[in-house]
């Protein structure tokens, strides 16, 4: 980076001091991942100079003949990983997206059906605070407090009680499959429309470790940075029958000109994701998360639902005299990243709940094999139980900064 050191001295600081930040410490925030540097690469390119309002062959400016192939690339590769009919890829992230499919399909004061944010939804999921909220009727289903699980039987319960125009399955914070189909079912017996987000997930299902909602579901939606390990983004998947619906929707309807750079990132994300390695990731990251929830629950941390079939967990801290925000705050600091969470029925308040959430997409990405995650898995425990500590949280800082030059993350 010459350029930007000679420029901006300030800024190529903070990216070197970010960058060491990431190379020494412990990624376990379910939602980040390490891209490629060839998906920096795209990310860093021209491309960001030119302005594509419009589609492939239909743009309201000039010299888009060479984006034109680039979002076509993405379109296919797109097509051929997740077997969609129809996908748009110009979303700049997931919350507009999703703005693009309410936009798309439905309309102000409509009812959905979703998961209930503490349980494990999303913010655009229909929370209050959220345009979704504000604009759309949402009601919500919950997990089981015994299980920890989604019971499908009361989510047709509520579907028929409250004959939703659109049902929405996918979350941020819940450790275990969908059962896509049984969705599907009771749409149909209520007349929805059915909408899966995958932000989360999206990796672990192009990878095949996990099914898919794509066969299903009329819309699908995803960030492409979290699990998929792609730059900051999301697509819009779709039957054909809302095919022209999403697209008016994202452009005009709710965005300008595409970020071409994020659409020629996308497509290098799609090309890697199709390489049979992707696969290993995928299942790796799951038996990652599979460890580091059992030795957690070995030492005596109640993860909610009990394990997982995913890439993350929550984990109730609160038997070990702690707070969520506590945890978090010790795990920073001896290296290791989290994020705070509620749990399911969660008797303390959203800025400082009971839980924290774990994912092991990032870690598997720097190559982190099992035992490389129960390691970590000691280690966050030790340090929730001993938070007072100095000495302790210094050792564990050390054996931390060992794991992280064993497994380099940019060599
Ligand atoms: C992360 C996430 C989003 C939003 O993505 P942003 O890119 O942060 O706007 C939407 N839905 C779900 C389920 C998510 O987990």
């Amino acid at each position: 980076m010459k350029n930007l050191s000679d420029v901006d001295s300030a800024i190529f600081n903070l990216i070197n001091k970010e960058a060491m930040r990431q190379e020494d410490g412990i990624e376990l925030i379910a939602s980040e991942n390490y891209v490629s540097k060839a998906v920096m690469e795209a990310m860093g390119s021209c491309l960001t100079n030119k302005y594509s309002e419009g589609y492939i062959g239909k743009r309201y400016y000039g010299g888009n003949e060479v984006i034109d192939e680039v979002e076509l690339l993405a379109v296919e590769r797109c097509k051929k990983l997740f077997g969609c009919e129809h996908v748009n890829v110009q979303p700049l992230s997931g919350s507009p997206a999703n703005a693009a499919v309410y936009f798309a399909t439905i309309k102000p004061g409509d009812k959905v059906l979703g998961l209930q944010l503490d349980h494990g939804g999303h913010l655009s999921h229909g929370h209050p605070v959220n345009f979704s909220g504000m604009l759309y009727n949402f009601t919500q289903y919950q997990v089981e407090k015994e299980t920890g699980r989604i019971n499908m039987e009361k989510v047709r319960e509520i579907a028929m009680r409250e004959k939703p125009k659109m049902i929405l399955a996918g979350f941020s914070a819940y450790s275990r499959n969908l059962d896509w189909k049984k969705f599907k079912e009771i749409a149909d017996e209520v007349g929805a429309i059915t909408f899966a987000d995958i932000a989360h997930i999206a990796g672990l299902i192009a990878g095949k470790a996990i099914d898919s909602p794509i066969p299903y579901f009329d819309i699908v939606s995803t960030t492409t940075h979290k699990t998929l390990r792609g730059p900051r983004g999301a697509i819009i998947m779709c039957k054909e029958a809302f095919a022209k619906a999403i697209d008016k929707s994202v452009f005009p309807g709710m965005q300008g000109g595409p970020h071409d750079h994020s659409t020629a990132a996308k497509a290098v994300t799609f090309e890697e994701a199709l390489h049979p390695e992707f696969q290993t990731y995928a299942k790796n990251v799951i038996e990652n998360a599979r460890a580091m929830a059992a030795e957690l629950m070995a030492s005596g941390f109640k993860i909610i639902s009990d394990g997982t079939d995913n890439h993350l967990m929550v984990v109730d801290v609160t038997s070990k005299g702690i707070s969520g925000k506590e945890a978090e705050q010790v795990l920073d600091l001896v290296g290791i990243s989290s994020s705070r969470s509620t749990i399911p029925f969660d008797p303390r308040k959203p800025m400082d709940p009971s839980g924290v959430r774990l994912g092991t997409a990032a870690i598997t990405t720097r190559g982190f094999d099992i035992q490389d995650t129960k390691a970590v898995a000691k280690a966050i425990a030790q340090a929730i139980e001993n938070p007072k500590d100095e000495a302790k949280l210094k050792s564990i800082r050390e054996s931390i900064l060992e794991l992280c030059r064993k497994r380099p993350l940019y060599k």
